[in-house]
């Protein structure tokens, strides 16, 4: 048995994809490995979301370089980053074996058997057809040792918001056949998995037979799920339809994540995404009218070209009103071929530090309205699902509440169960506290040391 470690980075659509290169990967006899020094081949799933996340893989190349000069480890390169540059990794980056996109990752033991057989560098950066694409079908032992999972629904996106590089590497929206999706949802079942997180780029866009609020309550409704998640979705895609699932459907969780990008009109005209400020608050209401305690959490860009400090007091301010339960905020960066990035000379830059500055002063917001929400629930007890041992602390127990807001509390419930935790303390970004009851045990026994593919994430 080979060893393959996969350095993965970005968002949950490449943990997902780092997932099926390690099921690809099996059948050429690799087996996972948490170590790069003990690999025989090594792969960065790579993000090109932001220019940092670029330079991070360019970092741990150099990193990965002493594994191929001592052990003669392969090195590849998937991912956004692999399938827009790939030319420059290959020129940049002399002992890289092989460069893939991401609709490549099935074609992972060929390529593999090319770079083995023939000693030549292998592109394959292809895009396939919409009509021809077919979903990677997970294999559920993959995900023997987890409670909850991911579940793919749909690739590429199809809007243009002009900051994002999405459209350039992941191609043009393609949903996945429901009967496919729920299919693998059941299998997941069969070894323990109780909450499945549904994936793609713009997940409200779904056209894969039925509708996307459809297919949440379809997945809802499967035999031994207790738990509905969904990520990501744009705004002018929430649909009265989807809102409406959010009444019905207890088992779809009470998290939204739903990018607003800015407070101000001007800003979003520019990027691009089809919306105002307004629009963005009024499908608010309606989803908090729906389920009045559920938690919004969103993505804001911050130093976008053009911005004024009047468009950043609007973005801050609209952070107050809408009392998010978290988001990730970023100072803008340039990204290749995107509208943005060829406007920005007659938009204007916005300085370097005037961007850390802004978005320093947003993240304590953001920071201080977090601690805020959390300290309100000390006293409750909430539903929790439990996901193993608490990071932080081995001899307690970590899991998720219906928010999607980390718990580490002393119990003694298995991986699976689903507890009731009395919450004793919190900070900004977790709960703690202590089990005082089993609602219900998984009905199948998940192993505590977890037997899925090592994820390195960055
Ligand atoms: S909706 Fe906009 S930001 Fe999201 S993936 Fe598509 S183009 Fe990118």
């Amino acid at each position: 048995m080979k060893r393959v470690f996969i350095h993965t980075f970005g968002c949950q659509m490449n943990v997902n994809d780092t997932m099926r290169m390690s099921e690809a990967l099996a059948s050429m006899k690799y087996s996972p490995t948490p170590v790069a020094e003990n690999a025989d081949l090594i792969i960065l799933n790579t993000c090109s979301i932001r220019e940092k996340a670029e330079d991070k893989m360019l970092s741990a190349l150099g990193r990965y370089r002493q594994v191929k000069l001592q052990r003669g480890a392969l090195i590849g390169v998937g991912g956004c980053v692999a399938q827009q540059e790939k030319n420059r990794i290959l020129e940049k980056v002399p002992y890289v074996d092989f460069v893939f996109g991401p609709d490549a990752i099935q074609k992972l033991p060929e390529i593999l058997q090319r770079v083995e057989a023939d000693r030549v560098r292998v592109v394959e950066t292809a895009w396939v057809d919409s009509e021809s694409y077919v979903f990677p079908r997970a294999d559920p032992s993959t995900s023997r040792g987890k409670a909850t999972e991911f579940v793919t629904v749909m690739k590429g996106c199809d809007n243009v918001c002009s900051f994002c590089v999405v459209p350039h590497t992941r191609g043009r929206e393609v949903s996945r056949p429901f009967t496919d999706v729920l299919t693998e949802v059941a299998s997941l079942t069969t070894v323990g998995v109780r909450e499945v997180t549904l994936v793609g780029q713009n997940v409200n866009s779904y056209l894969g037979g039925i509708s996307f609020a459809q297919l949440l309550l379809r997945t809802a409704e499967v035999p031994g799920i207790e738990r509905v998640r969904f990520t990501t979705s744009h705004p002018h895609d929430l649909s009265d339809e989807l809102v409406e699932a959010f009444r019905l459907q207890p088992k779809i969780m009470g998290h939204f994540h739903l990018p607003v990008q800015s407070g101000s009109d001007q800003v979003l005209v520019r990027m691009r995404r089809d919306y105002t400020v307004v629009e963005y608050l009024e499908r608010l209401a309606k989803l908090r009218a729906a389920r009045p305690t559920i938690a919004v959490t969103t993505d804001i860009i911050v130093g976008f070209p053009g911005e004024t400090d009047e468009d950043f007091e609007k973005t801050y301010a609209l952070t107050e009103q809408v009392r998010y339960a978290g988001q990730f905020s970023f100072v803008y960066s340039p990204r290749p071929k995107t509208g943005a990035a060829m406007r920005e000379a007659e938009w204007g830059s916005v300085p370097h530090e005037v961007k850390v500055a802004r978005l320093e002063k947003l993240n304590a917001l953001q920071k201080r309205i977090s601690s805020e929400l959390n300290a309100q629930q000390v006293g409750k007890t909430v539903q929790v699902l439990v996901e193993g041992s608490s990071r932080t602390d081995a001899t307690r127990r970590f899991g998720r509440t219906e928010h999607n807001t980390t718990v580490n509390f002393d119990g003694d419930a298995p991986i699976g169960a689903l507890v009731q935790v009395q919450l004793a303390s919190s900070s900004a970004a977790s709960l703690s506290g202590k089990q005082v009851s089993i609602e219900s045990m998984p009905s199948v026994l998940i192993p505590e040391v977890a037997a899925v593919p090592e994820v390195c994430l960055t």
